[in-house]
């Protein structure tokens, strides 16, 4: 009920607390198989100070403004692009959904068709009801990449463009972007690289050894990307990213906004109000830590799979889904849906879908909290 009288900061406070304690906390370490986690400091902090600009109106607040263009710059940069056209949006679903809409708009087919991997994120189904853009499913090798032959043979006159994902949310599998790329140059068709998870990961992980496949705008083929700051980027929510490598793609999503109190834009983004302070939050926690910070963000992560992966192979009855390819280990067994749910009984904030369970080690996972993940694994596995 709309309460007639306010009460007291403190007595809401107290409510919110007792209202919110069933919920599992980052710090915790409880949480295993989530994409988020708690936000470094710093980016509370900016996140914070800045919290009442409005992105949706520009031309009130320049600044902020200007800090999201250098934002999406670095994005860019570090995606191998000097120059790249984009914004921080509420998080990886608007930015693909932005990337299918520049897609369509700019290929104007009666019946537009989009080519994307069966391992795809759902923010797709999304796309396609409201874009009316009919998805073609790609197979997937037995390595859980997309199939690029089936990609090939999918592709028709309708095709507005081809997904390719860097990071896949239950595996965290990278697909063979830089075949894509070739095929999508082939036949004049833009390909879109959904990186929302491994944008802040790829790029340290690789230079810290990893074989993983090129995925981003070194490779001519890709003319979008995902990435989300709210991931391993450790900003608050929302902040996702969409880069285009060319100004066309978004031109080709911006309507007029006529009645703003800072005067007329353009407005490509799917929110018309939005929060300034994520955009800031991504540009001050790239310049904080910059390359070597998130490297080292990155190295512990994958250092913790890898070790995490081999320990998870001791235990009888269970099994790895693959090895490895980015921070995310997931794991079958034989009665699945009793160990989801002795798991959860034991207060684990894990799920299983698609037949396996996944644990994804976010910055606020801890070595000691995989080994007492282990311990209940093992426990439920031998009972
Ligand atoms: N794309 C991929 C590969 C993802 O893993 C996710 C989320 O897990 C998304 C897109 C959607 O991101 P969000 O939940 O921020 O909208």
């Amino acid at each position: 009920m709309f309460p007639r009288k306010g009460a007291g900061e403190k007595e809401v406070l107290g409510e919110l607390e007792e209202k919110t304690s069933s919920d599992l906390t980052f710090d915790s370490g409880r949480i295993l198989g989530s994409m988020c986690t708690y936000p470094h400091p710093f980016a509370v902090e900016v996140v914070r100070r800045y919290i009442d600009r409005n992105l949706g109106d520009p031309g009130l607040h320049v600044g902020s403004q200007r800090v999201e263009e250098e934002a999406v710059e670095m994005l860019s940069n570090l995606l191998g692009l000097k120059r790249g056209y984009g914004h921080i949006v509420s998080g990886g679903t608007e930015a693909n959904i932005l990337a299918v809409r520049a897609f369509r708009n700019i290929a104007e087919v009666e019946r537009p068709e989009l080519i994307l991997p069966e391992s795809a994120h759902f923010s797709f189904l999304k796309a396609s009801e409201m874009l009316k853009v009919k998805l073609v499913w790609a197979k997937l090798k037995k390595d859980y990449s997309v199939d690029v032959k089936d990609v090939e043979a999918k592709i028709t006159d309708n095709t507005i463009g081809i997904v390719g994902i860097a990071g896949t949310t239950g595996l965290g599998v990278v697909d063979d972007i830089p075949a894509l790329s070739d095929l999508a140059l082939d036949y004049g068709l833009p390909l879109h690289v959904d990186a929302a998870f491994g944008g802040f990961v790829i790029p340290f992980a690789k230079e810290l050894g990893y074989e993983i496949p090129d995925f981003d705008f070194r490779l001519k083929g890709v003319e979008s990307i995902t990435i989300d700051p709210h991931k391993m980027g450790m900003v608050p929510i929302p902040a996702g990213g969409i880069i285009f490598r060319e100004k066309k793609f978004l031109e080709a999503i911006s309507v007029p906004a006529p009645y703003l109190a800072g005067g007329k834009v353009w407005q490509a983004t799917i929110t018309g109000t939005r929060p300034g302070a994520s955009a800031l939050a991504v540009w001050a926690m790239i310049k904080h830590l910059g390359f070597e910070g998130y490297k080292k963000v990155v190295k512990k992560a994958m250092e913790l799979s890898r070790w995490f992966a081999e320990e998870l192979k001791k235990i009888p009855g269970v099994y790895l889904i693959r090895e490895p390819v980015l921070n995310i280990v997931s794991f079958g067994t034989g009665n699945l849906e009793e160990v989801e749910e002795e798991l959860k009984k034991r207060g684990w904030g894990i799920s299983a879908h698609r037949g396996y369970i996944r644990i994804v080690m976010m910055p606020h996972v801890r070595k000691e909290h995989l080994e007492a993940f282990l311990v209940d694994l093992g426990g439920i596995m031998r009972y």
